[in-house]
């Protein structure tokens, strides 16, 4: 058994988080740019301009991507061989609350749903865990601002529905939220399980590399259907009109029950805050 201290695990997520909320990642930065290139709105270009500008600054450590710097969600791969000292979930706890602490990052969580009162902390972080072979611990650390997770839905489709059906609840998930998710967006797609599974496969899709491809040659069709169709939205960069929507499409699945076809669809903003760390 390898043994792993609390305070290495806290240490790790409290210096993801802050690095995370002034950073976004070189392919990111890569599509963004690549867009301003091809967009022909000089509306849009302006503000993919502004959003370039904004990463620029927030990487100097100072201010954040975005005032709203999210609520931390993480999925925790834990191997079988590890000892932690103490308990993981309370771990990660800690070091986010002393991220947003003494990294000035806005706390954003409340404790009830009509009271409304600020933990202080941005703590609790949403966590769920899976037990994996091996003697490390990987964590999936995002934070989700409420603009664009508040425009993400789950629809439970026929299975007779099929692709095209999938593709209308993308597109109609996308066109609602309109510039109030601040595109250009990233959308995680989960096909399959259930009413909660496929909202875990979406939000676990926008941990994939925005390069990669889906080993599914007919998952991988789809990912780049939506994104082209998405971009013909014409919803553009916060929605001021243009063929920058939507950076990247990723898709999980999981398998299903015969009556069911689960489509979950999580939408990610520009200050998109994803990262992983292994100990
Ligand atoms: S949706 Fe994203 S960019 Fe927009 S306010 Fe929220 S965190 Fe910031």
């Amino acid at each position: 058994m390898r043994k792993i201290l609390k305070a290495t695990i806290s240490k790790k997520v409290e210096e993801a988080l802050i690095t995370m909320n002034h950073t976004l990642k070189d392919n990111f930065v890569a599509r963004l740019k690549k867009a301003q290139a091809e967009e022909n709105s000089a509306l849009a270009k302006s503000i993919i301009n502004d959003v370039l500008h904004n990463q620029d600054i927030a990487k100097e450590g100072v201010f954040p991507l975005c005032q709203d710097t999210g609520m931390v969600v993480v999925f925790a791969d834990v191997g079988y061989e590890v000892m932690i000292e103490g308990n993981l979930e309370d771990a990660i706890n800690e070091g986010a609350a002393n991220a947003y602490v003494r990294g000035f990052l806005r706390k954003s969580v409340v404790a009830h749903p009509f009271k409304r009162e600020n933990t202080k902390t941005n703590t609790p972080i949403i966590y769920h865990e899976r037990r994996v072979e091996g003697n490390k611990i990987h964590l999936k650390i995002a934070a989700k601002g409420a603009g664009s997770e508040n425009m993400s839905r789950v629809f439970m489709l026929k299975p007779t529905e099929g692709e095209a059906g999938v593709i209308d609840a993308v597109i109609k998930t996308v066109r609602e939220a309109g510039g109030r998710a601040c595109p250009p967006i990233t959308v995680g797609v989960g096909l399959g399980g259930n009413l909660e599974k496929s909202a875990l496969l979406a939000k676990e899709a926008l941990f994939r590399d925005l390069d990669d491809t889906h080993d599914d040659p007919t998952i991988a069709t789809l990912e780049k259907t939506l994104y082209e169709k998405l971009n013909e939205t014409g919803v553009g960069p916060m929605g001021v009109g243009g063929k920058t929507t939507c950076l990247a499409v990723k898709i999980n699945t999981f398998p299903m029950h015969i009556a069911s076809l689960p489509v979950a669809v999580n939408i990610q903003c520009h200050a998109s805050r994803h990262t992983e760390v292994t100990l």
